[in-house]
């Protein structure tokens, strides 16, 4: 059986390009850029509440990671060092060869040293913290929406929810092609973080969150702790593709409340519209302007016919 030490050694243990001391001692050392703020955070994933039970070992190492590395994008930071501390309920070989493929996939993607972390016997657990850097004054903060601004997201929403979903065999029969199924749980499974999209928006946007747990609450965030408001336009929310099976207000429950897309919600400027598209034609990314802030502090989603829509609270209800 091998020990803590040789787990660690062969999984966990690789050169720590950006510290000056990795994996290894009681601590790791690093350097931060004259100038910069360092950017922390840290995310938890529990077996059955953020991954299914039977998720790949892989996917689960590289959401672990890119669901961290989604809250530097969100904050226009470079991410650049993780810890991981893990519990883990046996030493199942092939299950942390999978899980370390996919957490250095993801690392290596995003150029992230493992520089640390902690390694323990109990239910499967996976605690990742992300050490990022921005420059001073340059940050990208849930609190600096400004009444008029535009309000954007990226990418597409519900893929993730719908995932989710089809996995859970909770949705009517044939209501996506085989394509389509593989793609939504692709968007579940391997969320894609918006790190060049955050830095960019550093000197363009106001105010930005990753949407973790559905736009409306994501935005929720921001205009709460900007004080404001906002009216969103349904006809204007980028929503993955569903066939016949789902009718519209489940739709809108996926895509508003669902959850796991790891895009980014931002506001800026209605002066910066131009130039935000034209970062999207430069990134290869879809990017949508969906409403704007408001002075009241209500959240109001309308329909073509500027008819206020009511939003069932959960997303699943319909499938069950
Ligand atoms: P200590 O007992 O001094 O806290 P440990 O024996 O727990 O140290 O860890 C030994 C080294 O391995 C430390 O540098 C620690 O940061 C690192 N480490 C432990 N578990 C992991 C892990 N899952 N991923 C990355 N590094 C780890
Ligand atoms: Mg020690």
């Amino acid at each position: 059986m091998p020990t803590e030490f040789n787990i660690i050694e062969k999984y966990f243990t690789r050169p720590s390009k950006n510290a000056d001391l990795g994996v290894g001692d009681d601590a790791s050392l690093i350097q931060i850029s004259a100038g910069h703020h360092l950017a922390v955070s840290a995310d938890m994933l529990v077996a059955g509440t953020h991954f299914l039970a039977n998720c790949p070992a892989y996917f689960v190492g590289w959401k672990s990671l890119a669901v961290n590395i989604s809250d530097m994008a969100a904050m226009g930071a470079t991410p650049k060092w993780a810890t991981l501390a893990i519990a883990l309920p046996t030493i199942d070989e092939t299950w942390l060869a999978e899980f370390s493929r996919g957490f250095f996939a993801c690392a290596d993607a995003f150029g992230v040293s493992l520089i640390g972390g902690d390694t323990t016997r109990g239910p499967l657990n996976i605690s990742v913290q992300i050490m990022g850097e921005v420059p001073i004054g340059k940050a990208l903060r849930r609190d600096g929406a400004k009444a008029g601004d535009e309000i954007w997201v990226s990418g597409t929403l519900g893929a993730a929810a719908l995932g989710l979903a089809q996995l859970k065999n909770i949705l009517p029969e044939n209501t996506l092609s085989a394509e389509e199924k593989q793609s939504c749980i692709d968007n579940l499974q391997a969320p894609q973080p918006r790190v060049a999209l955050g830095l960019t928006l550093q000197d363009i946007a106001h105010s930005a969150i990753d949407i973790s747990d559905g736009l409306l609450a994501d935005l929720g965030h921001i205009v709460e702790r900007s004080k404001l408001g906002a009216n969103l336009y349904w006809e204007l929310i980028p929503h993955v593709h569903v066939g016949n099976g789902i009718d519209t207000s489940s739709l809108q429950n996926l895509c508003l409340a669902g959850g796991d897309d790891y895009e980014l919600c931002f506001t800026a400027p209605a002066s910066q519209h131009n130039a935000i598209v034209a970062i999207g034609k430069k990134l290869n990314l879809k990017l949508s302007a969906i409403g704007e802030t408001t002075q009241k502090t209500n959240l109001n989603l309308y329909d073509k016919n500027h008819q206020l829509i009511k939003l069932k609270t959960t997303g699943y209800d319909h499938f069950s």
